[in-house]
């Protein structure tokens, strides 16, 4: 039996380190140095939250501190009494 080449298989392999010690060799993700099981696929850092709920969460916090200094000066209200 003829042993064909397949493109797929002249793919560049990863080279991450196996629990054995040896080469993974699984084909490597496109444009990187590591296959899917290795981290090719990761895109590093996770994105940010999204700027509609990072403006969500800063009108929180400015609700929070106005609230924050209405109780401050009803308790200073009654400290006087
Ligand atoms: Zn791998």
């Amino acid at each position: 039996m003829k042993n064909i080449i397949y493109p797929m298989h002249c793919a560049p392999r990863c080279g991450a380190k196996t629990r054995s010690g040896h080469p993974c060799k699984s084909p490597a993700i496109h444009g990187k140095a590591r296959c899917r099981m290795h981290g090719g696929k990761s895109t590093g850092r996770p994105s940010t939250p999204s700027s509609k709920f990072r403006k969500a969460h800063l009108e929180d916090r400015r609700k929070f501190r106005a609230m924050l200094k209405q109780l401050k000066g009803l308790t200073d209200a009654l400290k006087r009494n």
